[in-house]
C-alpha cells in the first residue's frame, strides 16, 4: 500500500461529506435563490450547513461568506478589506501565495518571521501604525506547520492601529486546532473544504459583524452581496459535513496523528546524517513533518519517492528552470543549502503506522542515493 503523506495539499473526502452532498447532486438540484419548492429545500440545506459552520468556527451564521476556494476566501479578505478601507497592508513573510499575492498587488509591506517560523512581534510592532488598515497573519502555515500567535497579534494591531482589520488564513489550521477559540480576535477568518475532508472548490470567509469587506464578485447579491454567484449547495453541505466530523474528532486525531508524526520525524532524524527539522516542533500542527537533507534535491528525492510509493511534496518553487528554497524557508533564515533539499510530509486524520513505516524505510536510503550520484 503507497503512503500519502501530502495531506496538507489536499485530502481524501470523509465519507461522512460524500454522503451529506450526494443527494444535492441529484434529485436536491434546486437553486436556493429561488421561491417554489425546489429552491426552498436546498435553501433550508444551505442554512443549515451556515449554522454548523458558523458553530465550528465560532461565529454568527450571518458572519459566514460562502466562496469557491480558500484562494477565493484570502483574496476577499485582503482586497476586500482593504477597498472598504484603503490603507497599507501587512502580512507576515510567511504567508500562503493567496494573502501574499494580493498584498504584493496592493503595494503592502512583509512582517519578518523568526527562525522558528512565529511573525517577529517587535518587527510588526514597529510596522503597525495609523496608517495600517489591513494585517494578514495566518493561523498554520502551509508549508511547516507553524502556528502563530494570533492574540498576540490581535492585541498589537488594536493597539497600534485600533481600527485596522485583522485577517487569519485558517486553512491549513482547521484540521488541527480549535480555530474558533484560537482566531477569535480576528476580524476575517478564511477556510478551506479540501484540507479538511470536504470537496475541493468550496470555502467560508468569517466576517465579523462591524467590519466591512467590498465584494470581488458581483452579480445576484448572494451572501448580502459580499459575494455574487450562484450557490455550491452540495459542496456547502458536504463542508459542513466535514467539519463537523473535524470538529467532533480532532483532539483524538491530534494525539494519534501528533504521535505518528513524532515518530516519523524522530526515526527519519536518527536515521539520515545532516537531516533536520524546520520550525520547532512544539508549535506545530500535529501533522506537520518537515525536514531538510543538505546534499539532496527536494525534486530528485520526490522522484524517488513517488516510485516508492511515498507521496510527499517539497518547499522549492521552480521558476524560469531554476528551483529555489521557498520565500517561507527563506523568511525563515533557513540556509540555502538546506532550504534546496526540504521535504514536506504532512500527515491526516487517515495516517496510518503502515504509512509510517514505508517512508521510515523509504526516505534514508532514497537520500542516501541522491547523496551517491
Ligand atoms: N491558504 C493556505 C494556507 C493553503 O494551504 C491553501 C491551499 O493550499 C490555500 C490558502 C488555498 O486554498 P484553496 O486550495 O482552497 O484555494
Amino acid at each position: 500500500m503507497p503512503a500519502y503523506l501530502d495531506n496538507a495539499a489536499t485530502t481524501a473526502m470523509r465519507p461522512a461529506a460524500v454522503e451529506a452532498m450526494l443527494p444535492y447532486l441529484r434529485d436536491r438540484f434546486g437553486n436556493p435563490s429561488g421561491s417554489h419548492a425546489v429552491s426552498r429545500e436546498a435553501k433550508k440545506a444551505l442554512e443549515e450547513a451556515r449554522e454548523v459552520v458558523a458553530t465550528c468556527l465560532g461565529a454568527d451564521p450571518s458572519e459566514i461568506v460562502f466562496t469557491g476556494s480558500g484562494t477565493e476566501a484570502d483574496n476577499l479578505a485582503v482586497f476586500g478589506a482593504h477597498a472598504a478601507r484603503p490603507g497599507v497592508v501587512i502580512c507576515s513573510a510567511v504567508e500562503h501565495h493567496a494573502v501574499l499575492h494580493p498584498t504584493h498587488a496592493l503595494g503592502g509591506l512583509l512582517a519578518p518571521v523568526l527562525p522558528d517560523g512565529t511573525v517577529d512581534l517587535d518587527a510588526l510592532r514597529l510596522l503597525v501604525g495609523p496608517e495600517v488598515t489591513v494585517v494578514a497573519v495566518m493561523l498554520a502555515n502551509n508549508e511547516v506547520g507553524t502556528i502563530q500567535p494570533l492574540a498576540e497579534v490581535a492585541a498589537l494591531v488594536r493597539d497600534r492601529a485600533p481600527g485596522a482589520v485583522l485577517v487569519t488564513d485558517a486553512v491549513q489550521a482547521f484540521p488541527w486546532v480549535d480555530v474558533a477559540r484560537l482566531a477569535a480576535g480576528a476580524h476575517l477568518v478564511a477556510v478551506s473544504a479540501h484540507k479538511f475532508g470536504g470537496p475541493k472548490g468550496v470555502g467560508a470567509l468569517v466576517v465579523r459583524r462591524g467590519t466591512t469587506v467590498r465584494p470581488l464578485l458581483h452579480g445576484g447579491g448572494q451572501e448580502r452581496d459580499r459575494r455574487s454567484g450562484t450557490y455550491n449547495v452540495a459542496g456547502i453541505v458536504a463542508m459542513a459535513a466535514a467539519m463537523q466530523a473535524t470538529v467532533r474528532d480532532r483532539e483524538a486525531t491530534v494525539a494519534r496523528v501528533g504521535a505518528l508524526r513524532d515518530r516519523l520525524a524522530d526515526g527519519l532524524l536518527a536515521a539520515v546524517d545532516g537531516a533536520a527539522e524546520t520550525g520547532d516542533r512544539a508549535l506545530k500542527v500535529a501533522g506537520n513533518c518537515h525536514l531538510t537533507f543538505p546534499g539532496v534535491e527536494s525534486e530528485a528525492l520526490l522522484v524517488l519517492l513517488d516510485a516508492a510509493g511515498v507521496y510527499a511534496a517539497a518547499g522549492s518553487a521552480c521558476a524560469s528552470g531554476a528551483v529555489e528554497p521557498s520565500h517561507v524557508l527563506a523568511a525563515m533564515g533557513v540556509p540555502r543549502e538546506r532550504g534546496l533539499g526540504a521535504l514536506r510530509l504532512s500527515l491526516g486524520p487517515e495516517t496510518t503506522d503502515a504509512d509510517v513505516d514505508l517512508a521510515l524505510a523509504t526516505v534514508p536510503g532514497a537520500v542516501a542515493r541522491l547523496r551517491e550520484e
